[in-house]
């Protein structure tokens, strides 16, 4: 894929999906400016793609801010001159209780990073798009809790519908601008995120067996899918949820029942906010 001449912004970009789609978008020959707090690994990121020869501008910034937010996309202007893809992929998963025990603290720090500073960046990408008038394409980061609830995530998995909701909103208000808005909704994706989640590679390892793929997913299964998105082969393809998870909700959650391979997460002692299929069959 060659997108030489476009410019992408990248949330979350230091670590995870966001870090493999950076390194993805930029070897398409994009030149792309990438959103993180951890100074240190943006420095090597850009770093790194410069002796490639590529054009990678790491910008820190803490998007729960909303002045910093709101700051992200004229930077980028700055920078590279113009805007035609962005990934708004950094989230949070918050803590996992049942709902009626959820603090209403966490509820604010979800919603701030996964749903308002999505929201503020939105904003100004698309404000950014429509000065261009050449349209350009947005990639919101779902999840398959955007779609299913998992017991003790209800914050997250709120948030998550949410982002479907701005999603669609945009695509429909913006699709005559020739803008596109669309969302990925990974299942279960081998980052630090997960990993906290489950409390090691052990316990990932573990959920291989209850994906009909028999895997899980890795950062640049997603990374490639918003490559797609971004790039006009996806040119009739906007207001969605691309659902990335191995076939997990493709499946009936009895069936799991029936496998005698199927772990049994009540030892794991977690929650996961984006595995579906977990819960401890019934029968
Ligand atoms: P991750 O923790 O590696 O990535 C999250 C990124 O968001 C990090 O780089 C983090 O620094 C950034 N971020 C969080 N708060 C921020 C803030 N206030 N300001 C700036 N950056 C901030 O984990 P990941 O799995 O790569 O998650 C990326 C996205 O994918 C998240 O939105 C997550 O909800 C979503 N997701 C992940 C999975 C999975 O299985 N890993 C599945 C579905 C959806």
């Amino acid at each position: 894929m060659d997108l030489t001449g476009k410019v992408a912004l990248i949330t979350g970009g230091t670590s995870g999906i966001g870090q493999a789609t950076v390194y993805r978008i930029s070897r398409t020959s994009a030149k792309v400016v990438f959103v993180g707090r951890d100074e240190e690994n943006g420095r090597l990121i850009e770093a790194e793609l410069e002796d490639e020869g590529r054009d990678a501008f790491f910008l820190r910034a803490d998007l729960s801010v909303p002045d910093e937010a709101r700051e992200v996309v004229a930077e980028t202007i700055h920078v590279f001159g113009r805007l035609d893809y962005a990934f708004n992929n950094a989230g949070i998963s918050g803590s996992n209780r049942p709902l009626a025990e959820q603090s209403e603290a966490n509820f604010d720090e979800v919603f701030q990073i996964n749903v308002k500073s999505l929201f503020i960046m939105m904003q100004h990408e698309i404000h950014q798009m429509l000065v261009q008038g050449r349209g350009g394409s947005i990639v919101n980061m779902a999840s398959v809790g955007s779609m299913l609830a998992t017991p003790g995530a209800s914050i997250y998995v709120a948030s998550k519908h949410a982002v479907i909701g701005l999603t669609k909103s945009a695509a429909i208000e913006y699709g005559p601008q020739g803008i596109r808005v669309n969302a990925v909704s990974p299942g279960s994706i081998r980052t630090e995120m997960l990993r906290e989640v489950f409390g090691g590679d052990d316990a990932l390892n573990r959920l291989e067996a209850i994906h009909p793929i028999r895997r899980i997913g890795i950062p640049d299964d997603v990374a490639n899918a918003v490559a797609w998105l971004f790039s006009d082969q996806s040119s009739y393809y906007t207001g969605q949820s691309l659902v990335l998870d191995g076939g997990l909700t493709a499946q009936r959650p009895m069936a799991q029942s029936r496998q005698s391979d199927a772990p049994d997460r009540q030892g794991s002692g977690a929650q996961s906010s984006d595995s579906l299929m977990l819960s401890r069959p019934t029968s």
